[in-house]
């Protein structure tokens, strides 16, 4: 008898697949999502401008339209260029295919975005995890010399890191750039949070490319992501993207809302401000360790995850648990003033 045990890898066989919680009717702060929606008059011409779209046609095959706004907008620096992806998930797939030779080895700093061990084990490369310090800092020496030691072809790393938040020093990122003797992916999901980003220094590193989403931003919805670097990387990358990987309505949407950056800009703004407002509220609360942040979001230790957890659940606030993994942790987004307030009022029954 043909089954999946038969058939199927035993190292996807022994995967958890990425679960995501439902959230109908819940305060969802467990995705690192911008909780604010498109201003009413630029949702209605969205749908004017998404209304025109050919949905009879393919979609053009590498966005050259959207990759020269992207250029644009997020200042890539002449003389590199960009690949876009369903979601930067699409992306890291796409990296990673790419560069898994026969015993090649991927290694990321941990623990960090699930999906780079994830994709090792799809594709077969050795997933190398340098664990960071205690209080979730990068030692940049072990780190260094892990590198050379270990030669991998591909290195992660998230800055800001998720999930705990932390932004290592730039000087220690390139120092690991410099050692690596393969491809670093610098996953900048969070800039607009940490401001940071190795983009305008991408010429420096010969072996470096930066890859960011609009998820993060306010386009969750949409699935986009990009990925900048030499034109060398761009081009064999390229051969192991899907030909029609970002849909019409995406590159569309992108287009329209990405010429007027300057509202999720704002928005934003408005969450690093809110950031700094539930962090003071996070560290009124006894027993609670907040993990500094430069993202849109808390690493939170807590006396008892798995309480907090269903505590918080019960009142209608949904967090990411990430105990046992991630002893006593939960990763709370930060959301609306208001939602920040029911959240910090739930919490403290939750503990
Ligand atoms: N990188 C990091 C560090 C992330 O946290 C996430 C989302 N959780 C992603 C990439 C994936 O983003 P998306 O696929 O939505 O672009």
């Amino acid at each position: 008898m043909t089954s999946p045990e038969t058939l199927i890898r035993p190292e996807i066989l022994a995967l958890k697949a990425y679960d995501v919680a439902d959230s109908d009717g819940m305060v969802k702060l467990d995705a690192m999502e911008n909780p604010y929606p498109l201003p009413a008059q630029m949702r209605r011409e969205l749908a004017q401008h998404l209304s025109q779209v050919e949905l009879n046609r393919y979609p053009d095959p590498t966005g050259r339209k959207l990759r020269a706004l992207i250029a644009q907008k997020m200042n890539v620096p002449a003389g590199m260029e960009i690949l876009l992806g369903n979601g930067s998930d699409d992306l890291i797939q796409i990296v990673t295919l790419a560069c898994a030779r026969p015993g090649a080895a991927l290694m990321f700093p941990a623990p960090s975005f699930v999906m780079y061990s994830m994709n090792a084990t799809l594709f077969g490369m050795r997933a190398l995890r340098q664990e960071l310090r205690e209080d979730f800092t990068l030692d940049r020496d072990a780190f260094v010399a892990r590198v050379k030691a270990e030669q991998p072809a591909l290195v992660f790393i998230a800055w800001p890191n998720n999930p705990t938040g932390v932004l290592y020093p730039e000087q220690d990122v390139a120092a690991v750039v410099r050692a690596a003797p393969g491809l670093v992916v610098l996953d900048e999901a969070y800039h607009a949070f940490a401001r940071k980003s190795f983009m305008p220094r991408l010429a420096e590193f010969p072996n470096l490319v930066v890859m960011r989403t609009v998820s993060k931003l306010g386009l969750a919805g949409i699935r986009l992501g990009y990925l900048a670097g030499r034109p060398e990387w761009i081009r064999e990358l390229n051969k192991v993207r899907q030909a029609y990987n970002v849909n019409a309505l995406t590159q569309a949407a992108a287009l329209f809302v990405l010429e007027r950056l300057e509202v999720l800009e704002a928005q934003a703004a408005t969450i690093r401000k809110e950031r700094e407002v539930l962090k003071k509220g996070l560290a009124q609360l006894e027993g609670v360790t907040a993990f500094p942040s430069e993202a849109n979001f808390f690493l939170v230790r807590v006396p008892d995850a798995d309480r907090t957890y269903e505590g918080l659940k019960r009142q209608g606030v949904l967090v990411r648990n990430l105990h046992p993994g991630l002893k006593g942790c939960l990763r709370i987004t930060v959301g609306t003033p208001g939602e920040n307030r029911i959240l910090l009022t739930a919490l403290r029954e939750a503990l």
